[in-house]
């Protein structure tokens, strides 16, 4: 294979060298249990004081507000699944969010509670007056994501927030896809609880956390030793915590170098798609959008044949959500943002991370059109989309293999 592209870094990241580095002598010499009292364990429990002073720091938190959590899903189940239980009362939450939430929400209905789902508009954004409309007096938890995973639009968190805190109702958000990509400050933002997870920023999967403000008290979800302050119960994941710690450091410390050259090299794909690619339309808000977010509906094709195509020509992409992988459900956020079901078979998401090139958005774009053409070409619903005048017959125009 001549070129190699991982596009796909909303659906998982490499683990970076630095944290692998910093995460393996907590995977051999310091083995001491935190909780122990001998002085083999003062290391690792030394280890996890600084990594929970330096996540807390790198998002505005005191170190007594994050819950170390094995992964984004249970940090979302831990914050729906907890303050409800203790509150007894009404959810609103929004059409596109990840499933760790939306699939919780469907859960807690099936328990009884009474859930909201939110619309969006057509940019995927959620509207401060739609929230404040759908507030009842026994509302006790908001939950609206950052920013999509799918189509990478950042939702209006403190608008939002400040909706909630008006009616003095707990805020969480889904932050897994912000925490790392762009600016978080919790209480800038005013949200009272947040979900994040390593994976998705170069830490290794199966490693997350929760930010808890002060005096909100969720029910733990794992009942057992007083771990993380008898909120999470289970011997702590040391190298893995030491190692999302690490992974969030560089994160914020190289992000504004990184968005600047991600947001050019999004830029350019989109643009080059939308050029090269009659029939395609951008999914998304164009500017409230995570930096290496792109996602198009090309007409006419199947977003599966497509992806194997691309996997064929090395590259690394998404159809949508990879949750919905293998799945023939079109993804619910296309849906939500007023895609028919056709248009949103055919979509591709690629989302690009710090280490993709300005050689790699020229393969793509070199890739893509001629692939698309190639699929067009084979496909009845193309023919048809050309008899009865739906689509008209092209040439690619630029230089394509
Ligand atoms: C990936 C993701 C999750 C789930 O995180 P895991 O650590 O894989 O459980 C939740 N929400 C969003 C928005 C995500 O992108």
């Amino acid at each position: 294979m001549d070129h190699f592209v991982y596009a796909d870094h909303a659906a998982t990241t490499r683990i970076r060298p630095e944290v692998l580095e910093a995460m393996m002598p907590f995977l051999t010499e310091h083995y001491g249990n935190p909780s122990s009292m001998y002085e083999m364990s003062d290391v690792t429990e030394m280890a996890i004081l600084d990594a929970r002073r330096t996540v807390a720091e790198l998002i505005g938190a005191k170190p007594n507000e994050i819950i170390f959590t094995s992964c984004g899903s249970e940090s979302d189940n831990m914050a729906l699944w907890g303050i409800l239980r203790k509150k007894k009362g009404h959810l609103i939450t929004t059409k596109i969010e990840h499933h760790a939430v939306l699939h919780t929400a469907e859960a807690l209905e099936k328990e009884g509670y009474a859930v909201t789902y939110l619309d969006v508009d057509k940019d995927g954004l959620v509207a401060p007056e739609a929230l404040e409309a759908a507030i009842r007096p026994d509302t006790t938890l908001i939950s609206i994501m950052t920013a999509n995973n799918e189509i990478g639009t950042v939702e209006p968190i403190r608008e939002l927030a400040a909706v909630a805190k008006k009616h003095k109702i707990t805020f969480h958000t889904d932050a897994v896809q912000a925490v790392g990509h762009i600016p978080i400050d919790v209480n800038e933002l005013g949200v009272d609880m947040l979900s994040a997870s390593g994976h998705k920023f170069g830490a290794p999967k199966g490693i997350g956390f929760l930010y808890v403000r002060g005096g909100v008290l969720p029910l733990p979800l794992i009942y057992g030793g007083g771990q993380e302050r008898g909120k999470r119960a289970g011997t702590e994941n040391i190298a893995f915590i030491v190692g999302l710690a690490k992974a969030l450091e560089l994160a914020v410390a190289e992000m504004e170098e990184t968005n600047r050259k991600l947001t050019r090299m999004r830029d350019r794909l989109i643009d080059g798609i939308l050029r090269d690619i009659p029939y395609c339309r951008l999914n998304g808000s164009r500017d409230k959008r995570l930096p290496g977010n792109v996602n198009v509906s090309i007409e006419f094709i199947e977003g599966e044949a497509l992806l194997l195509k691309l996997d064929m020509a090395g590259i690394c992409a998404s159809s949508g959500s990879a949750c919905t992988t293998g799945s023939l459900d079109p993804s619910h956020v296309l849906l939500a943002i007023g895609l028919t079901h056709e248009v949103a078979h055919g979509s591709l998401r690629i989302t690009l991370g710090g280490d993709n090139t300005d050689e790699d958005v020229d393969y793509i774009l070199e890739k893509l059109p001629g692939i698309v053409k190639y699929l067009r070409d084979m496909s009845p619903v193309w023919e048809d989309a050309l008899k009865n005048g739906q689509a008209k017959e092209y040439e690619l125009c630029t230089a394509i293999k």
